[in-house]
């Protein structure tokens, strides 16, 4: 896609810190990290989402953010790390290229998730039913 500067990573029109690449699948450093070593990992082909890619092509984009995984903790130190795929814009899909972030993480880093909220049975049930339907 011309205008995603996803697309343009890949290409090498918009300079990026290149981590790993192979045929398929790019991980790159995020410009604006969360945490030092922050990767983003994507398919060099442009996909939306989820839903776009396929089965066989989004199984090698997550063996690369595997392989990041184990850098991340190998290489850097770290003894965990988040994979977060944001997958539309209302949660939280700024970039429009399909994309893994590979979040390190440490003890007492200071970076939380939303907790969780206590619900009733019949409301776990009712989506349940919604779901496996
Ligand atoms: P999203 O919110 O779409 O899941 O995350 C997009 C991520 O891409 C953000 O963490 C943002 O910092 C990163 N990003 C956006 N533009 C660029 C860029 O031009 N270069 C790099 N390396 N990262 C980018
Ligand atoms: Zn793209």
């Amino acid at each position: 896609m011309s205008d995603c500067i996803f697309c343009k990573i890949v290409k090498g029109e918009v300079s990026s810190y290149r981590i790993y690449e192979n045929d398929k699948v790019l991980a790159f450093l995020d410009k604006n990290p969360t945490s030092p070593g922050h990767l983003l990992v994507i398919p060099k082909d442009h996909y939306e989402n989820l839903e776009e890619i396929s089965e066989n092509f989004l199984a090698e984009v997550v063996k690369v953010v595997k392989i990041m995984g184990q850098k991340v903790k190998e290489k850097l130190n770290y003894p965990a790390y988040n994979v977060i795929q944001n997958n539309g814009k209302e949660a939280g899909q700024i970039i429009d290229h399909l994309h893994f972030h590979v979040l390190p993480r440490k003890s007492d880093d200071g970076l939380t998730f939303p907790s969780g909220q206590e619900v009733k049975e019949e409301d776990l049930q009712e989506i349940q039913n919604k779901l496996i339907r």
